[in-house]
């Protein structure tokens, strides 16, 4: 089994050759930092929007080497964030409705331009599934229903499905239903990260890998090679913020540990069936999240080891022999028939969560200073919908986006450690607790357990 080495989708597909790095000082008219997707989408839609203007883009390591190239795969409509607290803002519950359909509307946002760039991602656009593996987040499945509704979310956007339906699609060992959400499409995420960066350089934006920013100021990003002036300057470095100067408090870089098995053998497909390709998750507090693969495999991630003490981050994406256990042994018993596949690699990476868990997108007028982040886990399709938001902000235009709640959105800063490292680690001690309850279907105090788990994290719910 291969550990770290990034993530198995850019080995895949092989880790490209380095582009150059910045050769020295250089002028442009907007700075992206980070070459991930929010970084290439900002740059893509800016192009787009006028070919003329001068994109530089500087990437510590190589275009996808963050999230963006080790994520599991969603291109998904989750709101990043919460409702109730984008709803304090001032277009209030219509405001969260319209991000809400914009995310939606993205999905296929990013299915037009992959096919418009001839990116070859996997994408198919399949839907996701939650399903309920106990009794207990059955009922907490019906209850999420019954909120969506409250929301005003009808069938067509998401809908139970009993066991029957559910085993019709996809077979998972002690599901009792199902949540399923349409506007999700499955994707192997090395593959759009690549095309993207293709199509941005193709456009004309210079992208230079190997080239850490070492510190952002108004009208400058300053690397060990030179400075980067520009009057806008945008950070679209999610979970790696924290490494920032003066940024150690404003995006925790939670992590995130995925395993994928072999291919499975056909009779082994099906038995589970999943011809849909939906994307998949669980409704455990600690939940899970999946992918039937473009190459006939199943990916699975979940949270593993959560954050470590300081911020500090994984290299190359390495994961402790403990964290493979724990997510095989869940692969196994939701799929039985996977285990001759074996698993083939393990990995993980950060994504950025804010104190708030919700997202944030803006941009300063006065000082050109912007940036991107904090999608708590649901940023693949939300990057690309910040990059065009970020690019609505730079061009000065008062669009659609750029009036949406998440703009402009201030979340409070984490505590210092210890603090920060002992409620993240509180906060998963007492979601897999209450999970091992109610698998042992002794659940009348889980929800208060969960609960306690919310409200020292933050989450909202
Ligand atoms: C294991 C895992 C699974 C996930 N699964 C999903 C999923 O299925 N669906 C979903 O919606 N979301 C998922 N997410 C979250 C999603 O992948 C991220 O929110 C999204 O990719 C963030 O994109 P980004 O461009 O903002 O950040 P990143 O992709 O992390 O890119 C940031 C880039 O900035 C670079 N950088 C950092 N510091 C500097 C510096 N000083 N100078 C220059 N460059 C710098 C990094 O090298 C990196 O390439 C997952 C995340 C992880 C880790």
């Amino acid at each position: 089994m291969r550990n770290g080495e990034v993530s198995y989708w850019w080995q895949a597909r092989s880790v490209p050759p380095r582009r150059p790095s910045l050769p020295g000082g250089t002028e442009a008219d907007v700075c992206i930092v980070g070459g991930g997707y929010t970084g290439l989408w900002t740059a893509y839609y800016l192009k787009q929007a006028d070919p003329g203007l001068r994109v530089v883009v500087l990437e510590s390591n190589f275009a996808g080497f963050g999230a963006s190239g080790r994520n599991g795969g969603w291109v998904t409509a989750a709101l990043p964030g919460s409702r109730a607290r984008y709803a304090r803002t001032p277009r209030g519950r219509e405001g969260v409705r319209e991000l809400e359909r914009q995310l939606r509307e993205t999905v296929d946002e990013v299915a037009r331009v992959c096919a418009a760039e001839g990116i070859d991602a996997g994408l198919v656009k399949g839907g996701t599934l939650t399903v309920a593996t106990s009794a207990a987040q059955d009922a907490r499945l019906r209850q999420r229903l019954a909120a969506e509704r409250d929301w005003g979310d009808g069938p067509g956007i998401v809908r139970y499905l009993e066991k029957e339906e559910l085993d019709g699609r996809l077979r998972v060992t002690g599901a009792a239903g199902a949540l399923y959400f349409p506007d999700c499409a499955r994707v192997q995420p090395a593959d759009l990260a690549a095309g993207l960066a293709e199509a941005v350089t193709r456009a004309g934006v210079r992208l230079y890998e190997a080239t850490p920013v070492t510190s952002i100021s108004a009208g400058r990003a300053d690397t060990a090679a030179g400075q980067v002036r520009a009057p806008y300057v945008l950070r679209c470095a999610e979970g790696f913020t924290a490494a920032m100067p003066g940024q150690h408090r404003t995006l925790l870089p939670m992590n995130s540990s995925m395993i994928i098995t072999g291919p499975l053998s056909d009779e082994a497909w099906k038995s589970i069936g999943w011809d849909g390709f939906e994307t998949l998750s669980d409704e455990a507090h600690a939940y899970i999240y999946a992918q039937r693969t473009p190459d006939g495999r199943i990916a699975l991630g979940g949270r593993g080891m959560p954050y470590r003490f300081g911020s500090e981050l994984d290299v190359d994406g390495a994961i402790a022999p403990s964290t493979v256990t724990q997510l095989g042994r869940i692969l196994r018993r939701m799929f039985p028939a996977a285990a001759q596949a074996g698993i083939d690699h393990a990995w993980c990476g950060v994504l950025g969560v804010p104190r708030d868990w919700c997202a944030t997108v803006t941009l300063d007028p006065r000082t050109g200073l912007g940036w991107a982040g904090g999608y708590s886990g649901h940023g693949v399709a939300a990057a690309n919908l910040a990059g065009r938001t970020l690019a609505d902000l730079v061009r000065g235009l008062a669009s659609p986006l750029t009036t949406l709640p998440w703009v402009d959105h201030h979340s409070p800063r984490w505590e210092p450690e210890p603090a920060r490292w002992a409620g993240v680690h509180g906060l998963y001690a007492l979601y897999r607790t209450a999970d091992r309850l109610e698998s042992a279907r002794r659940s009348p105090r889980t929800s208060v357990l969960a609960r306690a788990g919310d409200l020292i994290s933050g989450i909202p719910r």
